[in-house]
């Protein structure tokens, strides 16, 4: 059995509302009875702890008593009620296996005839891998269950609790959350990691900051906004996140606009630069979404 998730907030009786980190100042901020910062049932601060393994659980807020003084209806901080829905919403994409919620990727990732017209030089002269949905197969499902899952753990403040019950799988292979899904104005370090050790498609959300052309004029480029001056551990280079493509039309062209690009992307270190590229290409529009 997983932990059960916590209630990231909660409003004291003068209406103030307190994240978890309020739990553990001396002495607690907060006045009298809490309530649930998503209704109005009453709640307790409980002071994070470690696990018999050492790891460390968060300070949370938690229900009084689970059945006698539940959630109210659709309140935002009942995760097993909302969890449930979004299995509903996303039943096409989404298997629950235990109690781990398994967004399922699809499988089709093999070049059809002709795309080697699409195909780019690598430097280290690899074939370049894309994933290539079957005809009339869309990746539209599955990216609407990532971006509802990412919604509703960031409604958790990305709570690790929250996280450990999604998974994604591709090939039998189960992919933990924070393998999978990365918003890289937080977590380009750890995609430009993963990226460089595993083949694994993943999902990435980011907002455009430039639209343009390669330097050789021979694809779109739109790279995404990281923090500000993130570097790859290993060597120092600067890490740049770019979506890439020779079909015209197939990628975002408004800075700003929020993106979710999904496939099997690549990284590239030019001799003759101090970058790391986390680049994916893009031959499908469907590969690339734009998210709220
Ligand atoms: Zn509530």
């Amino acid at each position: 059995m997983t932990e059960r998730v916590g209630i990231p907030r909660a409003v004291d009786s003068a209406g103030r509302t307190f994240d978890r980190t309020a739990i553990e100042r001396v002495p607690q901020p907060f006045d009298g009875p809490l309530r649930c910062a998503g209704c109005t049932t009453v709640v307790q601060a409980v002071h994070g702890y470690p696990r018999r393994n050492g790891t460390l659980v968060d300070p949370y807020y938690r229900l009084t008593h689970r059945t006698e003084a539940p959630h109210d209806p659709h309140c935002r901080y009942d995760f097993d009620a909302r969890v449930g829905r979004l299995h509903e919403e996303h039943r096409s994409a989404l298997t629950k296996d235990g109690d781990v919620y398994e967004l399922r990727l699809p499988e089709t990732d093999t070049a059809p005839p002709g795309a080697a017209l699409l195909a780019d030089t690598r430097s280290d002269g690899r074939d370049r891998l894309t994933i290539h949905p079957r005809r009339g197969h869309t990746l539209a499902p599955v990216l609407s269950a990532a971006a509802a899952i990412a919604a509703m753990i960031s409604t958790y403040d990305d709570d690790p609790q929250a996280r450990a019950r999604f998974a994604a799988r591709w090939k039998g292979e189960r992919i933990a959350w924070e393998d999978f899904y990365f918003d890289v104005a937080q977590d380009a370090r750890r995609l430009a990691r993963v990226v460089a050790g595993r083949d694994h498609p993943v999902a990435v959300s980011g907002h455009v900051k430039r639209v343009g052309r390669t330097a050789r004029d021979t694809a779109d480029v739109v790279e995404l906004a990281t923090g500000r001056g993130v570097t790859h551990p290993p060597n120092g280079r600067w890490i740049h996140v770019r979506l890439m493509s020779k079909a015209p039309g197939a990628l975002p062209r408004e800075v700003g606009q929020r993106v979710l690009g999904y496939g099997r992307w690549e990284h590239f270190e030019p001799e003759d630069s101090d970058n790391h590229y986390v680049n994916l290409w893009v031959d499908h529009a469907s590969s690339v979404t734009t998210t709220r």
